[in-house]
């Protein structure tokens, strides 16, 4: 059986809650994304620009050191070696790509942190397509670097203004301008979520990394591994990994999630959410007792979202994958563990699916591991310090 089905259901996640005026839009896309799929020379051209211009295939690393202190045999799939520092640029170019395809003339794009915006910019400037991307204004001024790397890039950054200024007003803000502007304009979503078909495509554009990393780790070790380990915000590095393992069963999926300061006060959508819609797909959703989407809070900015893909939520609910919870202090310790026992240093959020594996280690101990290690972490050093000078005063 081949998810989603024909509606975008997941199981009992998906679909697209959507106004009638986004419908045709989303047919639009569908249909072009289903001619791509089948066009042999929209394969090659992708295939060109991930192995030219963001450097594929990535290694699968055997990290030594950290396996011995652990006790485990852990392999890194290498994301942060990829240009612009992280896996989306997987899923910026394959939505570009499509966007041509599709003769639009302009991307928009919603951004949290600003990874996201920045890899749409890059990728508008590669294909020469002009660039819009909605901000929340609180995240502006808490990331301004990236916006000035928007900026370089020649991208407009519109800030949004509405709700708590984060990234879910500017998804929201994003969608309503799409509605206005579908003829020339492609919306270019950054995570396995939205409205179907984006969690599918995002998915396919992704599922580069667990094909190669199939592939690499029966090269290397002659059989797969018994887990797959990696973070998980809206989930896309995560689902690109797991994707193509689907029906190995023996092989186990572990999402980490954000779980920030506490169980009040954190990013993890799965293990402390319910049931909801958001932004056009139901999945499991951080809201209080009337609904209300929940503020979220994540040291890592990546994986603060209060939503998650929807098939992330039917691999929880069918028992497929398991998701777990690390705590920002927790990712701290494995940012410096990495760092210091590999000379790699991390992404923020890899660090909590790098943290999640001492607890792997104590019942697994000798398993075979492949972690995402989604990003590096040189945007996050700022964030690091400020909270080890904290740490320091106590
Ligand atoms: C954006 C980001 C994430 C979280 O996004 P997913 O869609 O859950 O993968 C994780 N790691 C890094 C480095 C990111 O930039």
């Amino acid at each position: 059986m081949a998810l989603p089905n024909n509606h975008g259901y997941f199981g009992n996640f998906g679909g697209s809650f959507i106004p009638e005026t986004l419908y045709s839009c989303l047919e639009e896309l569908k249909k072009a994304y289903a001619r791509a799929k089948k066009d042999k020379s929209f394969k090659t051209n992708l295939d060109y620009y991930l192995k030219e211009y963001a450097a594929r295939p990535t290694r699968l690393y055997f990290a030594k050191h950290l396996s011995a202190y652990l006790g485990l045999k852990v392999y890194l799939k290498r994301e942060d070696l990829l240009h612009t520092g992280a896996h989306k640029i997987n899923n910026s170019l394959g939505q570009a790509l499509l966007a041509k395809y599709m003769g639009k003339k302009r991307i928009i794009a919603e951004t949290g942190a600003g990874q996201h915006g920045v890899s749409a910019a890059t990728v508008a400037r590669l294909f020469g397509l002009s660039c819009d991307v909605y901000m929340g204004e609180e995240d502006m001024a808490r990331q301004r670097m990236n916006v000035f790397r928007m900026k370089i890039l020649g991208a407009k950054v519109i800030p949004v203004l509405s709700g708590s200024k984060t990234l879910k007003d500017a998804c929201s803000e994003a969608i309503r301008e799409w509605v206005t502007s579908v003829r020339d304009t492609y919306y270019l979503i950054g995570s396995t979520f939205g409205p179907h078909p984006y969690p599918m495509i995002v998915r396919d554009f992704q599922s580069v990394i667990g094909k190669e990393a199939r592939a690499q780790i029966i090269q290397k070790e002659k059989k797969l591994p018994d887990f797959l380990v990696a973070c998980v915000g809206g989930g896309s590095n995560a689902m690109g990994l797991f994707y193509n393992f689907f029906k190995d069963e023996k092989v186990k999926f572990i999402g980490v999630e954000a779980g920030g300061l506490s169980r009040n006060l954190n990013s993890a959508s799965i293990s402390y959410g319910d049931i909801g819609v958001l932004h056009g797909a139901k999945t499991y959703v951080l809201q209080d007792k009337f609904g209300q989407v929940k503020g979220t809070h994540s040291i890592a900015a990546g994986l603060d979202y209060p939503g998650v893909g929807p098939e992330h939520s039917f691999y929880n609910d069918s028992k497929r994958g398991r998701y777990v919870t690390v705590k920002d202090s927790e990712a701290l310790e494995g940012f410096k563990m990495l760092s210091e026992l590999e000379g790699i240093i991390p992404a923020l959020e890899s660090a909590h699916a790098i943290y999640y594996l001492k607890k792997l280690a104590k019942k697994n101990k000798g398993a075979l591991v492949i972690l995402c290690l989604s990003g590096r972490g040189d945007k996050d050093l700022e964030i690091v310090q400020s909270y080890l000078d904290a740490e320091k005063r106590g």
